[in-house]
């Protein structure tokens, strides 16, 4: 078998490619898929209660590119949606990111008012701070609250997450979720926010429903590997399995989901509810609150951490951190010795903590670059 282009891997990163250069450049593509489904991390289905579920996940989108937000949007319609986020400190829900309500939350009023004033006076109004910059202050009253919100939010969620201490990690990590001083309850302030108004899989059905792209599922790339010819290929699995580790292996950390579908309208108030404190698992998800879905009934996922163990569970995040990048970087340079046959992108084959947008990003900017070496090409 002869293709134009292989593509390992159907999640945002590998449909947004193989839909790319199918339509605009009139290629052949095959997208072969070691799952039995389209869609990656991303992908959504119906449970047999009839509750849309996220597979593996609760995925809110959000993003502040135009250009990602338009293009997504010629496969689907939105539902505008704004995640919130509880988490579980001394037994009260407090808004994360850690916020100006959150101050009320914990503290007695004179506190909260006197830390408010700090806050705003340390970062400035609507101001958002990382959590281990707080914590580097030397005015005794800020740092006693930075202590306060790394002990009672980040610590031992982070080590249940990550098996790590938020010091261990990049601080790109925690500063996700940083300190905002605000009212604004949202887990996210982009300019654009929702979910694919019929769900992920059916965004993904679209994109790949070109007569040009043909989807091989349940088929791993080991499988056919030597067996299929292609011009180019796009690899968006682990680039240490596709160099079979010969590096060694770079580290991911895993999680299992257990589903539980319960007879009542909603399980908690909003769509995410983490438990940094008790517990060993780390959140409770309830895609009720993102879908929209209206029915009587519900289904949780509790978010269990995992050691991730290949063959074994799901890659689901690489960590950042520096001597990770360095082996990353061994890996990068063999990527390089491929020059235009092979390339390597998405979350797993550039091992980077990617935001499905970012993922989108990286599949657009990549395919420029893919375009005009088709136009460099051309006789
Ligand atoms: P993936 O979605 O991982 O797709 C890679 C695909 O390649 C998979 O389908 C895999 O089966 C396949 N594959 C791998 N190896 C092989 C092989 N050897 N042969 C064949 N196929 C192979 N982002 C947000 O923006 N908002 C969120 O709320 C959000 N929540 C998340 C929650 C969780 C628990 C996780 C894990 C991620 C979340 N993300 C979120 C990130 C989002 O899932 C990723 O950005 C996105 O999935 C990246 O797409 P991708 O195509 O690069 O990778
Ligand atoms: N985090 C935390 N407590 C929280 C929320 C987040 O410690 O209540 C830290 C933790 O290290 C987590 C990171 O911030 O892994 C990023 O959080 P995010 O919600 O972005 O994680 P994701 O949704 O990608 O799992």
């Amino acid at each position: 078998m002869k293709v134009d282009w292989l593509i390992v891997g159907s999640g945002f990163t590998g449909a947004t490619l193989a839909e790319r250069i199918a339509s605009q450049l009139g290629k052949k593509v095959l997208v072969v898929e070691k799952r039995g489904h389209i869609g990656g991390n991303s992908y959504d289905s119906y449970d047999e209660h009839g509750v849309l579920i996220h597979n593996y996940g609760s995925h809110t989108f959000h993003t502040n590119s135009a250009m990602v937000w338009d293009y997504l949007s010629k496969f689907t319609e939105w539902r505008v949606y704004f995640h919130q986020v509880r988490t579980v400190v001394d037994g009260k829900k407090i808004p994360v990111p850690f916020n100006l309500n959150s101050l009320t939350e914990v503290f007695p009023p004179k506190l909260a008012e006197k830390m408010e004033t700090l806050l705003l006076q340390h970062f400035g109004f609507a101001k958002k701070g990382p959590i281990l910059k707080l914590r580097e202050t030397s005015d005794a009253e800020l740092r006693f609250l930075a202590d306060y919100i790394y002990d009672h939010v980040f610590y031992r969620y982070t080590v249940k997450h990550w098996g790590l201490k938020p010091e261990e990690l990049d601080p790109s990590v925690t500063s996700r979720v940083p300190v905002f001083v605000s009212r604004d309850n949202r887990y996210f302030q982009d300019k654009y926010q929702g979910l694919p108004k019929a769900g992920y899989t059916a965004m993904f059905n679209r994109m790949l429903s070109h007569p040009d792209i043909k989807v091989l599922l349940n088929t791993d790339y080991k499988e056919v590997e030597g067996e299929i010819r292609y011009d180019h290929m796009i690899f968006t699995g682990p680039i240490d399995e596709y160099f079979h580790y010969i590096y060694g292996a770079l580290p991911y950390r895993s999680l299992r989901f257990e589903f539980q579908h319960l007879h009542q309208e909603y399980y908690q108030e909003v769509g995410t509810v983490n438990y940094p404190n008790d517990y060993a698992f780390t959140r409770i998800l309830e895609q009720k609150h993102l879908t929209g879905q209206k029915l009587d009934h519900t289904t949780i996922s509790i978010v269990h951490p995992e050691k991730y163990t290949a063959g074994v569970n799901e890659p689901y995040y690489p960590i950042p951190r520096a001597d990770n990048r360095n082996l990353y970087n061994q890996y990068a340079e063999e990527a390089k010795q491929l020059g235009n046959k092979v390339f390597f992108a998405g979350r797993l084959g550039d091992y980077k903590y990617y935001n499905m947008d970012q993922a989108v990003a990286r599949a657009l900017t990549l395919f420029q670059h893919i375009a005009a070496m088709g136009e460099a090409e051309k006789p």
